[in-house]
């Protein structure tokens, strides 16, 4: 038989016990640690060697040695961890494993930029809805989407009631309107083009994404009608209808069109966009892009384009710090849709979007679209995602 005291101390003692026992049931605390890399985060003014661990899906600690165990770790060692990258200007949603591609080379979220207009638009929102990572689409102003012949050549095709039916129907999924204004696309409808989509957002309070440059109006004039929130996506195209004047001066227009809160987008593409004596003189008049994009389609995974970790890779040889480009795919690209709000960081609790990038040094080349090439010494290699804390499978 125990006395009184006895007792007292065998409960304690199990006690104790239990709680070790609890603990060694529990198993690890973290579902994943990604140890080691450099970990360069804008949102945070961080960059430095950090393990980072995830819970339930979500960022659990950046720290600088995470001791407690995990279900899985990942050696990031000699890598750079990054929030997630959104693209916000791709055709992601033009074919079905459109998103599963961008995934792999490290886009946790993105915006199918008027691919489709109303007519077709069930199209890319059923990939969008079947997309892993976090995604929305904007309804081309002309309502049969891309045309070879030109979108709004005709202008009855920008049809607003078209668009506002394929947006109040949609309003999960489409996130703005699109209109490409080019004289190949709209020819002299540009402007005409650009107040029906304005006529379309603004009910819905939502943006539009101008596809700028070759326009048959001048710049200012299409400036004008942007709105706080919209967006210039093609910011480097070279003229007719240039950002930047003869003498190297950004037009006053898009000056002030920055200061009143609309977004300049690099949309990187294949035909027609960037030009490297255009990016060179706007970067040296100190005009910087809010975002990078890619304007992703199959087509631009092997010309130009390649993958997003490469189309940031050209701006390290324009003046720019690591920590600068990753902030136009990451935190910067989370303010301009709501969508992405609670993306683009390594904040405790944030969701675990994550890219592991390799910066390789060698002799890399970049081109621009047309045939101009530019060597740097510094390359973004997508090498692994990890999508709501799960690694997803790398690039093929
Ligand atoms: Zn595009």
């Amino acid at each position: 038989m125990l006395n009184r005291r006895q007792f007292v101390c065998a409960a304690a003692g199990s006690a104790v016990f239990a709680r070790a026992a609890d603990v060694l049931a529990a198993g690890p605390n973290y579902d994943l640690v990604i140890k080691g890399g450099r970990v360069i985060d804008p949102s945070l003014r961080l960059d430095a060697v950090r393990d980072v661990a995830i819970a339930g899906g979500r960022i659990a600690a950046v720290e600088a040695d995470i001791a407690a165990g995990a279900a899985q770790t990942i050696d990031a060692r000699g890598k750079l961890v990054v929030p997630g990258l959104i693209d916000i200007h791709t055709h992601a949603a033009r074919v079905k494993d459109g998103p599963t591609l961008c995934l792999a080379d490290g886009v946790t979220g993105f915006i199918d930029a008027g691919s489709q207009g109303a007519d077709r638009i069930q199209e890319p929102i059923a990939i969008v809805k079947s997309a892993p990572q976090p995604a929305r689409v904007l309804v081309n102003i002309g309502r049969e989407g891309i045309l070879p012949g030109g979108d709004t050549m005709d202008i009855k095709r920008a049809d607003v009631g078209a668009a506002r039916d394929a947006i109040a129907k949609n309003r999960d999924v489409v996130a703005g309107v699109k209109a490409r204004l080019s004289r190949d696309v709209a020819g002299a409808n540009d402007y005409e083009v650009l107040r029906r989509a304005q006529e379309v957002t603004t009910s819905f309070n939502l943006p539009v994404m101008i596809h700028m440059g070759q326009t048959m109006s001048p710049l200012p004039k299409i400036m004008d009608l942007l709105k706080p929130g919209d967006i210039v996506t093609h910011m480097f195209a070279p003229p007719p209808n240039s950002i930047i004047d003869e003498t190297g001066n950004i037009l006053p227009e898009v000056l002030a069109a920055r200061r009143r809160g609309v977004w300049f987008d690099l949309g990187n593409g294949r035909t027609g966009h960037l030009r490297w004596d255009i990016v060179e003189r706007v970067m040296k008049a100190g005009f910087w892009p809010d975002t990078f994009s890619t304007d992703w389609t199959p087509e631009a995974r092997t010309n130009q384009v390649f993958d997003f970790p490469n189309v940031m890779s050209k701006f390290l040889d324009f003046g720019m710090t690591l920590d600068q480009v990753i902030a136009r795919a990451t935190l910067n690209a989370s303010r301009v849709f709501d969508v992405f709000h609670d993306r683009g960081t390594l904040n405790v609790g944030a969701p675990a979007d994550i890219a592991v990038l390799e910066l390789r040094q060698g002799s890399f080349e970049f081109l621009d679209n047309f045939e101009g090439k530019r060597t740097g010494r510094q390359r973004l290699f997508p090498i692994r995602t990890i999508l709501g804390g799960k690694p997803v499978p790398p690039r093929a």
